[in-house]
């Protein structure tokens, strides 16, 4: 499968004639490359006449990829159910949105030195999901955090050369709300950084 959030949804043929081996299996939800999951239908030796003619509908989506993965790879139409009710929860979509953004930061301080391109974007990325957060949440303490991502962020670019591109997050970074509760030797090494940029983008 090519995109790495793809999952499978069985679908029997909503009939009188579909298999009964299947309409047990009826929209399980799982990830066909992981071990000891399904195969995608139709399945074999099906005792039916008219024989299996089920289907998987591919989906992405990875918010619901990570369930199916925490569920052991396959998920029943009930838990996907109670999972979609979750996710008006405001609470425990706020915590999930925070895990994705933690996800990619820690991919970006795996991939930094392999692929900085790569990194710079997942930086980007997590610290979009955490401003929205911040915005949303009442609670300062949301705010915390992006004084690292934002210094990793910048990090990179200086080192790739895109001194402006650098100076540009940072400028956008001492915008942030609540700085008083940035760890201070970060917010030092941000503002030595931008001092730095200013000087090699004067020559
Ligand atoms: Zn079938």
């Amino acid at each position: 499968m090519s995109n790495k959030y793809s999952y499978a949804v069985w679908s029997t043929i909503q009939d009188n004639k579909a298999c009964e081996v299947c309409k047990e299996l009826d929209q399980l939800h799982w990830i066909p490359d992981l071990p000891d999951t399904p195969q995608k239908p139709p399945h074999p030796n099906c005792k039916n006449p008219k024989g299996c003619r089920c289907i998987a509908v591919d989906w992405n989506d990875s918010e619901t990829f990570a369930f199916i993965r925490m569920a052991g790879g396959k998920a029943t139409f009930k838990q996907i159910e109670e999972l979609e009710e979750k996710k008006y929860d405001p609470i425990r979509k706020q915590q999930e949105k925070l895990k994705i953004s933690q996800e990619k930061s820690s991919l970006a301080d795996d991939m930094k030195k392999s692929e900085p391109e790569k990194a710079i974007l997942l930086y980007r990325e997590s610290i979009e999901i955490r401003i929205k957060i911040a915005e949303k949440s009442k609670d300062k303490w949301n705010w915390r955090d992006l004084d690292y991502l934002y210094n990793k962020l910048t990090m990179l670019l200086e080192k790739q050369g895109n001194y402006e591109e650098a100076l540009n997050e940072i400028n956008k970074c001492k915008k942030l709300k609540h700085k008083e509760l940035w760890i201070k030797s970060i917010t030092e090494s941000i503002n030595k950084r931008e001092l730095r940029l200013k000087k090699k983008l004067q020559k």
